[in-house]
């Protein structure tokens, strides 16, 4: 690496502490006469005090920041917002889905979780979990809060020098920022260097289908595959630039959780909870819907390359293989 051009100076990484299993996430200064900042870490004291002190090193302080960009809308990457907003008067950037969302944060706090647990039933899990996994997560609602986000950031826009690219996968509305001039990208938790970003269930917008969260992630890494990123700064660890070797090794670690998940299949036809308890055994609720979103995102990837089927039995989704003479062929 020692022929990598150097960081770019003009970034400043703050790392902030999250009440998550994911552990701290990252927020950067971009310094600039307008000083902009990239995403706002989760809604607690603990967080807003670190970016406080962060951003007192580099010489700035909150109500300083002109503008923020948001690389997806997921609590520990914008659970401040609101009150950075307020304390700055900064103009704000974010994909609609994220911007819709943290505008109505409180009604859309219950009507996700009505929705995720509609699809935990359909799953096959059993009421009594359900129940455990609603109430942890109405716990971890206060860790965000609402938001007014003045600027939608769509695919193909440029925002600040930035030119931003959708890829959903981890979550409806993730941007990646990329600063072609400078040589760098804000890749939120798109790509990490060393957890696999999980594809997320998720809400589709009204009146569509449920999205198949892998299918599109595997579209979106692809795509992402033959950008020219330069310096990656992740959502969560240390800045990185072989992005395609962690996309090859992504898809590839996909390849093989599928025919593992094709191997289930082949002893009994399962649910979305009954592969998720498989792959991860004694998954502890907390983490339930993170295996189940791993499940179900495999048997999506099997059904649509035509590896599986889903049939419904008293209102649980089950899928069996289509032909075992297909063993050899999953493809990703
Ligand atoms: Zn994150």
């Amino acid at each position: 690496m020692s022929c990598s051009p150097p960081l770019p100076e003009e970034v400043v990484r703050i790392e902030l502490p999250t009440p998550f299993p994911v552990g701290p996430v990252n927020t950067y200064l971009v310094l600039r006469d307008e000083p902009i900042l990239v995403d706002a870490g989760p809604n607690t004291k603990e967080a807003y005090d670190a970016l406080a002190r962060g951003l007192g090193d580099a010489g700035c302080a909150i109500a300083d920041i002109r503008h923020i960009l948001i690389t997806h809308g997921h609590l520990d990457h914008m659970g401040l917002l609101g009150r950075l907003i307020e304390e700055s008067g900064a103009e704000v950037y974010a994909h609609p889905v994220a911007v819709k969302r943290s505008r109505e944060y409180d009604e859309d706090s219950q009507s996700a979780r009505a929705f995720y647990a509609a699809v935990m039933a359909e799953a096959g899990v059993p009421a009594n979990v359900i129940d455990t996994v609603t109430a942890e997560s109405a716990s971890y609602r206060h860790y965000g809060a609402q938001a007014v986000i003045g600027h939608d950031v769509d695919d193909g826009e440029e925002v600040l020098g930035y030119h931003a690219y959708h890829a959903p996968g981890h979550s409806p509305s993730d941007v990646l920022f990329v600063n072609a001039a400078g040589g760098y990208a804000f890749t939120g938790d798109h790509i990490l260097e060393r957890m696999s970003p999980n594809p997320l269930i998720r809400r589709p917008p009204p009146g569509r289908p449920r999205p198949k969260s892998l299918v599109e992630l595997q579209q979106s890494l692809k795509r992402t595959r033959e950008l020219e990123l330069g310096w990656c700064f992740p959502g969560h660890g240390e800045p990185f630039r072989d992005y395609r070797g962690i996309v090859d090794s992504l898809l590839e670690r996909h390849e093989q959780r599928s025919a593992k998940v094709l191997s289930y299949l082949r002893e009994a036809p399962l649910s979305a909870y009954e592969v998720a308890q498989r792959l991860f055994p004694g998954l502890a609720p907390q983490h339930l819907y993170l295996g189940l979103s791993v499940a179900m995102g495999h048997l999506e990837l099997l059904e649509t390359n035509g590896l599986a089927v889903v049939e419904h039995r008293d209102g649980v989704a089950v899928y069996r293989p289509v032909d075992e003479d297909y063993s050899k062929e999953v493809e990703v």
